[in-house]
């Protein structure tokens, strides 16, 4: 069926992968396949006092589907994203009930796109993994959009930009991509203050890596999804 799909998309729509330009439906078979066979992996990031959870290196795909996905509305690439996500997250292991926390997009940006595709792909793969997700998270207005900052002024940039509202309880936190880890330090902070109990943290990409970089891989052999 889907072949059937991504034939009639790439006959009438000129429909190609997004990472490779070969005819596809957001991803072609041969992309897709790639990011389906990823090992998750455990990323160390200076800071970050959580273990936090990669389902993919960044390059070559996540770097071109993410964005595609993100900013020029390729909504069929969300099934295949949030499935990531929730294998990233399952390998956590968490106890049932834990809340799936999506660190908050920008308004400026949800505004510009339409839609939230934070709250999107968290609610997803909550769905996905039996869990709760819930936005405790809120942005404060000043931050900017962290792609335009190198790694100091990200940190400086979300320092404190985050507050949580409700009661959390225990959260995993879930995100696209996580670069220098600030943006996940921060959500954890707001979190914690808030009273939250942070398992751990979970994203689809890591900036950090590409397929051609050797480390130990995470196994999930508890994984739930
Ligand atoms: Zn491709």
């Amino acid at each position: 069926m889907h072949e059937f799909v991504v034939a009639a998309a790439h006959l009438f729509l000129g429909a190609v992968c997004a990472v490779c330009g070969a005819p596809g439906w957001g991803a072609c078979f041969v992309c897709r396949s790639a990011i389906e066979q990823a090992v998750p992996h455990e990323v160390r990031r200076t800071g970050l006092d959580m273990p936090l959870i990669a389902a993919n290196d960044y390059r070559p795909q996540m770097e071109k589907l993410v964005p595609v996905f993100k900013d020029d509305g390729a909504l069929q690439l969300a099934p295949l994203l949030s499935r990531r996500l929730a294998l990233a997250a399952g390998c956590l292991d968490v106890p049932k009930g834990t809340c799936l926390v999506p660190v908050p997009s920008l308004r400026s940006a949800v505004r510009r796109r339409g839609l939230d595709h934070s709250a999107m792909l968290a609610a997803s793969a909550a769905r996905r993994l039996k869990l709760p997700w819930r936005a405790h998270l809120r942005r404060d207005l000043r931050g900017l959009d962290q792609r335009s900052l190198g790694a100091a002024d990200r940190q400086l940039n979300v320092e404190a930009s985050m507050r949580a509202r409700g009661n959390p309880g225990a959260v995993v936190i879930v995100d696209d991509i996580c670069t220098t880890g600030a943006t996940l330090i921060e959500a954890a902070r707001a979190l914690k203050a808030a009273g939250a109990i942070v398992l751990g943290a979970a994203v689809i990409g890591d900036a950090d890596r590409h397929s051609d970089t050797p480390t130990a891989d995470f196994h999930p052999s508890r994984s739930r999804s």
